[in-house]
């Protein structure tokens, strides 16, 4: 019976490893990655003490950190599901179970599907949920980017770096987001914007060759090499259906990141915590720690 276990190492579930090893708790980290979505960022700028880095050399700094308190991440398992015992709470991934007193419910989010045709067949052949991944695979190709918010513009402005077209379609009439954003996209020569325009097929053979959008009723169709489909994330909360969720299946949890059900803490992007930031996610993580250590002293 172990005091803890995280489920899921992306910066909330780190930062509350690092509180716990410090503490001396009895947890194991348990994740499908190391790094979470930090990983897909291609530059992050917000994250204090280091000011401007790609997301993927932030995730080594904190896995130097991991390492320093010789915190052990079972990387590569998936938890699958969690149950309540008498005495605590059984977790089964697809390796092994495990029980413990305590878990920190830290799975983050993931991207959002259009649920098209085309989406899935050619998912890798052109398809991509991650520009700041892929953008570098389709040098002067034309590319669409699905979406109107932050992310797509984003997208769009990187893309706008290798690629020779870019186009954004946008479901509403309008981008959505920040002005800085917005001004920066509208004034990309390469970038062109294609309003109320709702994407229906993605289509090829071996590879993406086009797609297709509806336009004020009317079918219209784009020669592209490459679709990058950025409408969204959803939390990452099927697993457990033991705690309360929202209509948008975030966890809810109060002021000290605990859920309905006594023993379960959650944090970061999979809360229903309003702002999904690394800092954010580290805090809530650091917080939510705290408050486990605090419950697992009480029980001594
Ligand atoms: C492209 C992109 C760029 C971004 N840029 C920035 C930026 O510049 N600045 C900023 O502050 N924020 C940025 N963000 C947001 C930021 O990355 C997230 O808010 C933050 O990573 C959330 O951290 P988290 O720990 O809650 O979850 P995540 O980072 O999503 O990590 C969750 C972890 O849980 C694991 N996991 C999921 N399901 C399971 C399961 N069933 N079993 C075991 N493990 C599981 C995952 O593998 C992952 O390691 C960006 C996000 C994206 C997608």
């Amino acid at each position: 019976m172990l005091d803890c276990i995280i489920i899921g190492a992306g910066p909330a579930g780190m930062a509350a490893a690092i509180y716990m090893a410090r503490q001396k708790l009895d947890f194991i980290v348990v994740s499908k990655t190391v790094g979470g979505q930090t990983l897909l960022s291609w530059e992050v700028g917000n994250y204090l003490g280091f000011q401007m880095l790609p997301g993927d050399e932030l995730v080594k700094e904190f896995k130097k950190h991991m390492a320093d308190y010789k915190i052990k991440i079972q990387e590569g398992e998936e938890v699958k599901s969690v149950n309540k015992t008498k005495t605590g709470f059984k977790v089964k991934t697809d390796k092994a179970e495990y029980e413990a007193r305590t878990l920190l419910v830290s799975t983050g989010s993931k991207h959002r599907k259009l649920g098209i045709p085309g989406e899935d067949e050619f998912y890798g052949k052109g398809v991509t949920y991650c520009a700041a991944c892929d953008a570098p695979l389709f040098g002067d190709k034309d590319v669409a980017v699905v979406g109107g918010g932050n992310s797509a513009m984003e997208s769009a402005l990187f893309a706008s770096k290798y690629s020779k077209n870019i186009y954004i379609l946008n479901i509403n009439p309008e981008l959505t987001g920040d002005d800085d954003l917005i001004a920066r996209v509208k004034k990309d020569e390469k970038i062109e914007i294609i309003p109320n325009a709702k994407t229906t097929e993605i289509t090829g053979d071996k590879f993406v060759t086009g797609l297709k959008y509806k336009q004020d009723d009317e079918v219209k169709g784009l020669a592209i090499q490459g679709v990058f489909i950025e409408i969204g994330l959803i939390p990452v909360s099927e697993f457990i259906d033991i705690v309360k969720k929202d209509k948008w299946n975030q966890i809810i949890v109060d002021k000290d990141n605990a859920t309905d059900v006594e023993g379960i803490w959650a944090a970061g992007d999979v809360s229903d915590v309003t702002e999904k930031q690394i800092a954010v996610a580290v805090g809530e993580g650091a917080k939510a720690s705290l408050k486990i250590i605090k419950y697992i002293d009480k029980l001594q």
